[in-house]
């Protein structure tokens, strides 16, 4: 089976966090901040804050921006639920506004009109990893006031007209196994607030400015150096992994006839954390053929966040037609830089076959 996602560990890596080991320093220390200096320097921003994960930087970022109870937080409905459930634990409400058919990224057209006197920030997500339209979305943010928190958990190193995701509002990422590189699990914000940056690593570490010296309220949310240490080598290796990504992108999207291939805007840097068609016929038909023949096609969601059954428990009861539509067609091949010509041949062949 030709995989959706493989983690690419060398023999970097497994020294790196073997020389962890040994040197005894395992929790939060000068691995993390050696990687947070290297990962604000890749998102081109002052400050990068590790996490123990993506959700923890979501949940670390709205708190930092003092997001909470009474507060809306507009995003987009087609993503990864954690979006969505770091906004309610933080005691505010998720407002969703739908999305646009051709980036599947949340619609501007649509942000404004959830605008309430109760909404604080905007979060968009560059799904698959390819940018919203961040031009628009910092411009509404700037007329109503608001912050804008970009998920950019599937989006390391995108960018438009050279700008990295993450640095246009506060950025979040995550290095899980399956995201364009890994530190096992782990989380990175990424700001050029300097009072949003200590704020945050107050609230990732029980609020504690000193030694048992606590100045606002926190949690235990840090990296370890294993994993940092694991990240500084995977950073290394992303500029290159994600120039195969964004080859093999190009060749199944010249090759593809019989599906809606992704669209990149010019200036947009789509770095591919997922190729997502969208297939006219019935797509439990297709994945099923397609997993007969080893090609390990995936659906990215398939359930949009407000249709979720806890969501409807809440009482969401929106209708939004784009999300639910593109929810029943998309799919998702392996694209990840490991592919070998042969598969990426295989994947072409097969999916012609539908
Ligand atoms: C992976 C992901 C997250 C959560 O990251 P974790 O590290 O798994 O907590 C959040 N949002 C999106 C869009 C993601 O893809």
């Amino acid at each position: 089976m030709i995989p959706i996602a493989k983690p690419l560990i060398g023999e970097e890596e497994k020294r790196a966090v073997v020389e962890v080991l040994e040197s005894g320093q395992l929790a939060q220390g000068p691995k993390v901040d050696e990687f947070e200096e290297r990962f604000a320097a890749l998102c081109g921003v002052n400050h990068a804050i590790a996490t123990s994960s993506g959700t923890t930087a979501l949940m670390t970022a709205l708190l930092a921006h003092r997001i909470g109870l009474g507060d809306e937080v507009i995003t987009t409905p087609f993503t990864f639920i954690a979006a969505a459930n770091s906004v309610l634990f933080t005691g505010a409400k998720p407002v969703f506004a739908d999305i646009d058919e051709d980036s599947y990224n949340i619609d501007p057209d649509l942000i404004e009109k959830k605008v309430t006197k109760h909404t604080k920030a905007i979060l968009p997500v560059h799904l698959y990893g390819y940018p919203c339209d961040m031009d628009r979305i910092m411009d509404i943010a700037q007329r109503h006031g608001l912050i804008v928190i970009e998920d950019a958990c599937q989006a390391h190193g995108a960018s438009i007209q050279g700008k990295r995701v993450g640095s246009f509002g506060t950025g979040c990422f995550s290095f899980y196994p399956s995201k364009n590189m890994t530190t096992a699990e782990g989380g990175m914000i990424t700001t050029n607030d300097d009072e949003i940056a200590e704020r945050a690593r107050l609230i990732r570490n029980h609020g504690q400015t000193q030694l048992y010296h606590h100045e606002s309220t926190g949690y235990n949310f840090r990296m370890t150096e294993l994993q940092a240490a694991l990240g500084l080598v995977q950073l290394e290796k992303l500029t290159e992994w994600t120039r195969k990504r964004i080859e093999n992108a190009a060749y199944l999207t010249e090759r593809l006839r019989n599906v809606v291939t992704p669209r990149v805007r010019e200036g947009f840097v789509h770095v591919y954390h997922q190729y997502t068609v969208r297939v006219k016929w019935d797509r439990d038909q297709a994945l099923h053929q397609l997993a007969e023949e080893g090609v390990g096609a995936r659906v990215y969601y398939p359930l949009p966040v407000h249709r979720q059954p806890f969501y409807r428990q809440l009482g969401f009861s929106d209708s939004l037609p784009v999300s639910e539509r593109i929810s029943e067609e998309v799919l998702s091949l392996p694209v990840h830089p490991a592919l070998t010509q042969g598969e990426l041949d295989k994947i072409v062949s097969e999916v012609s076959r539908l």
